[in-house]
Order: structure tokens, then sequence, then C-alpha cells
């Protein structure tokens, strides 16, 4: 006896969209998610084009700060590059988290408050043991969007070693009306800083670096937004995390499937984990209404290379110094590059 088609473990965005995707195609689902509603998490917050358009083929609408384009400036020089398409838009992750709450409740998804402790499965089915009095459920699919630090990714030993610097990021609200419609990209050559509008009057900034430090050291690192934002009232706590650079070996082991940030990730640099994690949710859902769970890596992958090289890219055009100068020089120099960059996160 199955307690659901789809076992979802973890709640977040990636989670509760895999969950509608599968609602919809008329499987029944469980999502497992042991954090109080809203979760807030450390984000950059900026939705991009993509990411937008498939909350709003779901049905869910989050209030927020449509923004056109992006910045990028080293606090000299600037480039501008606007999506072709539709805008992106800021939204407060505990906005984003609230929308698609009330979205699964009004698909009468059922969420329960708790942690998976562990995945066993055979031929058939899969079986998840839950935290609370170990109580274990038994699905035909699980579906682990449990996020960066993913449980479930290491319980299969779908862990490769990561690649790359170790960086990770920090974010914080300002009560200050935004200066411009687009995300706005400071680069220097400790990392980068992400201004993202999220409301008539607030800002939320995402600090990106391999360093260690309290929030303010780094923000310090950006002279120009540093001075916007002196005498503004921070109107959030600090969240961080990281590292960003997780691998994995493959994206499914059987009848799991890893979908967002729990099936491996490289950076924020590029601002379209949700995008990407959405892309993938679909993907999951394609492969388990096909009853070919072991199609979905080649899926995710379809989804998800682009961005992956675009931020393989420009993140190796970032490591040394001469590499970040040369970086946006090439974009001043060369919009076209930029503005091709940016075409492909409005498009993921
Ligand atoms: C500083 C920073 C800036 C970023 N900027 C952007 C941006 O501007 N735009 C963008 O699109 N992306 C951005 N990202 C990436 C984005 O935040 C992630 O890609 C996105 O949150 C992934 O969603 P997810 O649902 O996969 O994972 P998460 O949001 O991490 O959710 C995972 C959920 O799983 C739950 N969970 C964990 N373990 C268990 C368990 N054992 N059982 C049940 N549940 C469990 C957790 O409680 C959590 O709610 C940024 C990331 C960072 C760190």
């Amino acid at each position: 006896m199955r307690d659901a088609d789809v076992v979802l473990i973890g709640g977040g965005p990636v989670g509760m969209t895999a969950a509608l995707y599968a609602a919809r195609a008329g499987l029944s689902v469980i999502v497992l998610e042991p954090r109080r509603s809203p979760v807030d998490k450390a984000c950059g917050e900026g939705v991009m084009p993509g990411a937008l358009v498939a909350l709003h083929q779901l049905g869910v609408e989050p209030v927020g700060f449509d923004f056109r384009g992006i910045r990028y400036t080293d606090g000299r020089r600037s480039v501008t590059a606007d999506f072709p398409g539709g805008p992106g838009r800021g939204v407060r992750r505990t906005e984003l988290h609230q929308v698609l709450r009330a979205a699964l409740d009004a698909a009468d998804i059922r969420v329960l408050p708790v942690a998976a402790v562990g995945v066993e499965q055979d031929s058939s089915s899969v079986r998840v043991t839950l935290a609370d009095s170990r109580r274990v459920l038994t699905a035909s699919y699980v579906v682990a969007a449990d996020g960066l630090h993913s449980p479930t990714r290491r319980w299969l030993g779908l862990e490769a070693p990561a690649r790359g610097p170790r960086r990770h990021g920090l974010r914080r609200h300002f009560a200050v009306a935004p200066w411009i419609d687009r995300v706005e990209v400071h680069w220097a050559p400790a990392g980068e800083a992400y201004v993202t509008p999220v409301a008539e009057d607030t800002v939320g900034v995402a600090l990106l670096t391999g360093n260690k430090g309290p929030f303010e050291e780094h923000l310090a690192q950006f002279p120009a937004l540093a001075q916007r934002l002196v005498g503004v009232e921070p109107a959030s706590s600090v969240l961080g995390a990281g590292p960003f650079a997780q691998r994995v070996t493959s994206r499914a082991s059987g009848r799991v499937l890893l979908v967002g940030d729990a099936g491996g990730y490289v950076d924020a640099l590029t601002g379209e984990g949700l995008a990407v994690g959405f892309a993938q949710a679909k993907m999951a859902v394609r492969a388990i209404l096909a009853g070919q769970p072991s199609a979905y890596p080649r899926l995710a992958r379809q989804v998800t290379w682009r961005s992956t090289a675009l931020t393989r890219g420009l993140l190796l055009a970032t490591q040394p110094q001469w590499g970040r100068r040369a970086t946006l020089r090439a974009a001043v120099a060369l919009p076209g590059v930029f503005r091709g960059a940016v075409s492909v996160l409005s498009r993921t």
C-alpha cells in the first residue's frame, strides 16, 4: 500500500514547484518540509524571466519589483544588458514561499512539517523514514529538493568531490527605494555584490565571496555601493549560504530524482538557481510520468547545461584579479557578449 505516487523531500521553491507539476499531472503528492512557513533563505532574490514565466504558468504570482535587465559595474565603468523578452522580478524569499505554499494548499497537496531521515528503495517503490517517531512513507518515486547540502544526495552516495573556488554568499535587505529597475552587479577583486530591487522601498544586497568575514566588511569592498547605503536602515538580518560548489555523480538513483540545488550547484554568480531548478522540476515529473526515472538526468542536463557553462565560464574569467578587470573591460567593449549572456539568463 503506497502513501503517495511521489514524496517530495524539501519544500523550498523547487520542491513546491515540483509538487505542483506532479499534482497537475494527476499524481498524488506528499511534501516533507520541517521548517516553519514562510521559510527565509540567503538568496539574491532575482527571479529571472524564465522562472517568472514558469511560476505564472502554474498560476503563482509573487508580489515583488520587476526588473528589466542587469547592470554590471566596477564602480567606474558599467554596462547594461536588458532581457530581450519579459522582465524578471525581485521577490522576497518569504513572499515566494508564501505564494507557493498557498498554491499547494489550493491544490490539496499534503505538507508534513517533518524532516526525512533516510530513504530505501527496491525495484517498485521507495520508503522514506521520517524524523518524527521514525514513521515510514512508501511512494512510487521520491523527488529530493532538499537544497545545497542535500542529505538525500548523501544517503544515496551521489556526492562527487567539488571543483573550483570555495565561495559562499551573504544577504541583507535595506530600507531604500531602488535606484534602478535592474539588478545591479558590482564587481570587485574580492567578489560581487548583487543589488536586487524587491519592493518600492526595499533592495536586497547579496555578497558573493571566497573570503570569510562579516557582511559590513565585505560591503566595504564595493565603495560606490557602500556609499549609497550609508545611513540606510537594514531591513533584515544577515543570512548566509555555501559553499556553493556541489557536484553529483548523477541526478538520479533508481526511483529517487534530485532537483534544484540538491542535484548540484556551481555558483550564485548568474542568479538563476530558481529558473534552472523549476525547469528540472518539470523534467523530473515528465520522467516519472513516462515511468522512466533513468531518463531524468539527460532531461535535466538539457535544461541545465547552458546555465552551468555560462556560470563556469564567468567564474573562470573572474577568478584572478586580472581576469575580473578583463571581464568588465570586455563587457564594456563588447556589450553584445554580455547581452548574449543575459539573453541566456532570460531563457533558462
Ligand atoms: C547568496 C545567494 C544568492 C542567490 N541569488 C539567486 C538569485 O538572485 N536568483 C536565483 O534564481 N537564485 C539565486 N540563488 C540560488 C537559489 O537561492 C537556489 O538555487 C534555490 O534556493 C534552490 O531552491 P531549492 O528549493 O532547490 O533549495 P532550498 O531553497 O535550499 O530548499 C531546500 C529545502 O529543503 C528542506 N530540507 C532540507 N533537508 C531536509 C530533509 N531532510 N527533509 C525534508 N526537508 C529538508 C529545507 O528546509 C529547505 O526548505 C542564490 C543563492 C545564494 C546562496
